[in-house]
């Protein structure tokens, strides 16, 4: 999908489960944007007033010298097609501003 293969984080989209029976909350990376593959980080305490504050930058579990950032999707309305993917990558690179 990329252009140039920069060294810079890249995102990856999570979504926050919590584990059943447990206070624990985790961000789970569906599609890691390096390997494909399922990764799971702590987000956190289900007391903690903001689990977004874990998001963010976080070393790839599966490539230790690199790093992605977590970053919620924009809720997809339909099925994600083409045209939806873009637009979160540009909703993306714009939170900055856009804060969730
Ligand atoms: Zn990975």
């Amino acid at each position: 999908m990329g252009k140039k293969d920069r060294q810079g984080p890249r995102i990856a989209f999570v979504t926050l489960r919590d584990m059943p029976g447990t206070q624990v909350m985790f961000w789970v990376v569906d599609e890691c944007p390096y390997c494909g593959e399922r990764h799971a980080h702590l987000a956190g305490n289900l007391r903690d007033a903001d689990p977004g504050e874990t998001l963010g930058e976080h070393p790839a579990p599966c490539r230790p010298e690199r790093s992605y950032e977590l970053t919620l999707p924009p809720r997809p309305k339909r099925k994600v097609g083409k045209e939806e993917r873009r637009r979160a990558r540009r909703a993306a690179r714009a939170e900055d501003v856009e804060d969730v």
